[in-house]
């Protein structure tokens, strides 16, 4: 399903006014795409630090950046700019 949406509730403090957002799954994936790649690369790299420092010396950031959102109507992620 590429159509969902998800809404939310808001509801005003003063005026008890309630309003709903509706967003489409392409607009938080446009939104959430840095965060949608961070937890992909958590699951992913699985590497342990290398002696005391906290650097993981590994290559999933590599593999990580040749993913791509699948959906036909997702929103690209924006290529970062390269020489
Ligand atoms: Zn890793």
């Amino acid at each position: 399903m590429n159509n969902d949406v998800i809404s939310f509730t808001l509801t005003h403090s003063g005026t008890g006014e309630t309003r709903t957002v509706t967003l489409t799954r392409a607009e938080i994936q446009e939104c959430m795409a840095e965060e949608i790649l961070d937890k992909l690369g958590a699951e992913l790299c699985q590497c342990e630090p290398v002696g005391e420092t906290n650097v993981v010396e590994c290559n999933c950031t590599d593999y990580l950046d040749d993913f791509e959102f699948s959906d036909n109507d997702a929103v690209a992620i924006p290529k970062g700019v390269s020489a």
